[in-house]
């Protein structure tokens, strides 16, 4: 038996589920102005959805999901012609709007109308995969090189002020070397920058050892709209990203996760939070830390907790002496503090931040056929079938359901010579 990573007892589990969850994802346009290697999502042009029928989608959330922000997304929100009104709808229904942008045409006049409508906060898609749409001048540049296009959202973000702001890039074999530094950047701009999400990539590729049906018809790899006819390496786990931050911060210590569908020991969101500022990291939250802040928060707010505002996270100072006597990360965290105090008491007016780092591992496909997929996703978004019927379903596997009705089922490819027929008794459990 192999050992999971982490020591089950050493992390929280987020208490995160389908009807009760702190993030819930919406899109009310699949057109985008970029085109990213790892996107899961087809490009349509006009595929606008009128405002009603977004509102309607939202109605639907609120009946059937406790949630503390809306992840509006796409295709680029910022396209969408009614992007503040629809803000202006979340924040009037007490939720938090948080937009999922390229950034590409955000402007700081359109910044400033968003947060006039209410905007909590920007994650910002930024990796050196994104393809065409970006001023010419960042073409080729890597991850670290792309540093300085982050740096300028997360300023304009700052001058306008009060808005929570975050990244997100996507972790390909050629690029998880970038990773610390990516970190290391996100220390320098703790005052700015909230949260750093690594998304590991998952496609189909051609050495994907399996098959894919929808209902008894095989799929060809080829038609699945998120497939990649160069073969990746799509195996990257959270483990191996967590290891390679240690490389320059070796303490780093995650504090909460979400597993598997199929595997506890899998480890699909995997929480950081770090205490510090522009010197020095003080130390890691630990799973106690996350449990009350979790708790407590859905105790007084009736929702579990997804993102913190830019003056939430600037307390990190409170947070420690107030959580230091339950939690052992932050304990330790409040101790180098001391340390650090006791090179110069002065160092006492500056600030302590907390920061987020976040690390996805999307479906990953089990020896068995199974996909395994964020138990208890927090990417859910909504679906209307050909007969009217409303669900919350997977936002990353949206377009199998676009494309086929119902989302694909994959069985191991041990033989080529499979029929359709066998291929339906393995999934149904029959051979
Ligand atoms: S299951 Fe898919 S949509 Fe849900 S959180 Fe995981 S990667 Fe995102």
């Amino acid at each position: 038996m192999n050992e999971p990573f982490f020591k089950i007892d050493s992390l929280y589990r987020l208490p995160w589920n389908l009807a009760d969850n702190g993030i819930t994802w919406l899109e009310p346009t699949s057109q985008c102005n970029l085109n990213c290697y790892g996107c899961y999502r087809k490009n349509v042009k006009n595929s606008h959805k009128p405002l009603d029928e977004v509102k309607r989608e939202l109605d639907f959330f609120q009946a059937n999901r406790k949630t503390d922000c809306i992840s509006i997304a796409g295709g680029d929100p910022l396209l969408y012609p009614n992007i503040v009104e629809l803000v202006a709808d979340i924040k009037s229904r007490g939720l938090k709007p948080i937009i999922n942008t390229n950034g590409i045409a955000l402007t700081p006049e359109l910044l400033h109308r968003l947060k006039e409508a209410g905007v909590f906060g920007f994650t910002f898609h930024i990796d050196s995969q994104q393809g065409k749409g970006r001023d010419p001048k960042w073409a080729g540049k890597n991850e670290v090189e792309l540093n300085e296009l982050r740096l300028y959202y997360a300023e304009m973000l700052a001058k306008e002020g009060g808005i929570s702001c975050s990244f997100n890039s996507t972790v390909y074999e050629n690029t998880i070397q970038y990773v610390p530094e990516l970190v290391e950047w996100a220390q320098k701009h703790i005052d700015i920058v909230q949260t750093m999400v690594f998304i590991i990539f998952r496609y189909v590729t051609p050495k994907l050892p399996y098959r894919f049906f929808a209902g008894d018809q095989e799929v060809f790899k080829e038609e699945i709209h998120y497939h990649s006819d160069k073969d990746e390496k799509t195996n990257i786990m959270a483990p191996d990203v967590v290891m390679k931050i240690r490389e320059k911060y070796p303490d780093f210590q995650p504090a909460a996760f979400l597993n598997g569908t199929s595997r506890p020991d899998y480890y699909k969101w995997l929480l950081t939070e770090r205490f510090g500022n522009k010197d020095h990291i003080f130390g890691y939250a630990g799973r106690r830390f996350m449990e009350i802040v979790m708790n407590g928060y859905h105790f007084k707010h009736d929702r579990y907790l997804s993102y913190a505002s830019p003056k939430t996270a600037s307390i990190g100072k409170s947070a420690l002496f107030g959580l230091a006597p339950f939690d052992k990360g932050a304990r330790k965290a409040l101790s180098n503090y001391w340390k650090y105090l006791g090179g110069n008491p002065f160092r006492i007016f500056k600030k302590v931040y907390n920061q987020t780092i976040m690390i996805i591992q999307p479906v990953d496909f089990l020896e068995n056929g199974d996909q395994s997929m964020c138990d208890g996703c927090p990417d859910i978004t909504y679906w209307k079938d050909e007969n009217g019927n409303e669900r919350l379903v997977w936002s990353c596997r949206l377009e199998e359901l676009m494309q086929y009705g119902e989302f694909l089922h994959t069985v191991p490819a041990k033989s080529q010579e499979i029929s359709a027929e066998e291929a339906v008794n393995i999934m149904e459990g029959t051979k």
